[in-house]
């Protein structure tokens, strides 16, 4: 497996470690792990060395010898169950996009670190590991063991990754009762009124559906009859074309907006007290800017688009057959791919033939034990003027594998953002970055969470 760090930046020695999270997140991205294919090798390896040249416990898991997974262990008193911190060290491609810094050169401008996965995740890895050399290096064992998960793959469906350490190795999380991982990029600009922190508590379920509308062809200079595919297909898309189905509130959305609705003034006040009695008031969705709107939207119903759509021959052909790919995303609680055929099935008056491309782990409701207080306090010791919410997010990450074998999970990566800076809504975008303070602040706050872990 070759080293894909450019040349001359292959040493393991860096400027202070286990100081600054910022020299690691560069020396992160340096690796190109673009998924597919991932090839997250050698940047495996130089965390796996990183921590064992400070003593920490490593031990090397692979399904695939190109695409290892890494277990770093950070010994505890005994006294608390162990605790995991979970990260991917693949990334999405930059091919074709336009980058002010190239996005594997891991600049330092401008106060940032630019490239990809700077923030999705690797700085989110430098901010666990910096914690762990941390508190490794004053010789302060935390409450229980720490778990590290380094692992490939998550970008493209985790099938060598946390899937095959949950699958394969589930005696490694022994005991395990919470998780940290991402945040999804779960975020609010609440134009910019409050700075929130967002401590994601759910996640939804991705349901891929493809569906095959079959009916009578013929010349299309005449009406379609209402039986043929083109039909059917005007049917289903008019069917999702609000998004999604229903609109409804779950606990952890609930939750969320009564919490912003007390610290917020108006009318971003009233907009979220309104959501939680009528989630489908789109008056008061035209209050918040529009990302908010959208994203609240989005994890108020279990959402659906058309995103590959093929069929036909000719202009003037009425096709036989047409296949619709749905984009589905559930809520918490249990709803999965069958509900969505089902429902689609009973607003477009027809049985839909549907084949289940992926179906998502079903995902539980939150758990706001005193796990989730400890996330929240260390965030108001480290920012008082900021605002820790609790979010659901769109996406889905590694959470979902791990919560199947019964650990709470917790997508929390902390970071001192300008309010209203958009920081989150750069994953997967052109001129990722993040700024260095932040990825400072987060290190400083998982090094609190470690030491006073109850
Ligand atoms: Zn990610």
């Amino acid at each position: 497996m070759p080293d894909r760090t450019p040349p001359g930046r292959t040493a393991v020695a860096l400027e202070d470690p286990a100081l600054d999270p910022v020299p690691l997140t560069q020396r992160l991205v340096r690796y190109d792990t673009t998924n597919p294919p991932g090839d997250e090798a050698a940047c495996v390896g130089f965390v796996e060395r990183l921590a064992a040249e400070a003593g920490l416990e490593t031990r090397v898991i692979a399904a695939d010898p190109r695409r290892p997974n890494l277990i770093v262990r950070l010994p505890g008193r005994g006294e608390a169950p162990p605790l995991l911190l979970h990260a991917h060290v693949d990334v999405v491609p930059a091919e074709g996009q336009r980058w002010t810094h190239p996005p594997f050169d891991g600049a330092l401008r401008d106060g940032h670190v630019w490239g990809r996965g700077s923030l999705d995740m690797k700085g989110g890895l430098a901010m666990m590991l910096t914690a762990m050399l941390r508190l490794r290096a004053a010789g302060t064992p935390p409450a229980g063991d720490v778990l590290l998960a380094v692992v490939p793959d998550e970008e493209a469906g985790s099938a060598v990754g946390a899937g095959h350490l949950v699958r394969e190795h589930p005696g490694l999380f022994a005991g395990v009762r919470n998780a940290v991982g991402e945040d999804g990029g779960a975020d609010l600009d609440l134009g910019g009124a409050v700075r929130p922190h967002p401590v994601v508590v759910a996640e939804k379920r991705a349901c891929w559906l493809r569906v095959t509308l079959r009916g009578q062809g013929g010349h299309s200079s005449r009406t379609a009859p209402p039986g043929s595919a083109v039909r059917q297909l005007t049917r289903l898309l008019r069917a999702i074309e609000p998004g999604g189905l229903e609109p409804v509130v779950t606990p952890a959305v609930d939750r969320m907006l009564r919490e912003l609705s007390a610290v917020l003034g108006e009318p971003l006040a009233g907009a979220f007290a309104r959501l939680r009695t009528d989630p489908g008031d789109e008056e008061a969705l035209a209050a918040l800017p529009d990302a908010d709107a959208q994203y609240l939207r989005s994890v108020l119903r279990h959402s659906v688009n058309a995103t590959v759509i093929e069929g036909g021959t000719a202009p003037n052909v009425l096709p036989e057959e047409i296949t619709v790919t749905l984009d589905g995303r559930a809520l918490p609680g249990g709803f999965g791919a069958a509900g969505f055929v089902e429902e689609l099935s009973a607003r477009t008056g027809t049985e839909l033939s549907a084949e289940v491309l992926v179906e998502g782990e079903a995902m539980p409701g939150p758990e706001f034990g005193a796990f989730y207080d400890d996330l929240v306090a260390v965030l108001r010791a480290a920012d008082p003027d900021g605002v820790p919410v609790p979010m659901m997010t769109t996406a889905s990450t590694d959470a979902r594998l791990f919560r199947s074998l019964g650990i709470a999970c917790y997508g929390w990566l902390p970071l001192l953002l300008p309010a209203g800076g958009g920081y989150r809504g750069l994953l997967h975008r052109p001129d990722e970055r993040v700024p260095a303070e932040a990825l400072r602040f987060g290190a400083a706050c998982f090094t609190d969470l470690l030491r006073g872990r109850r």
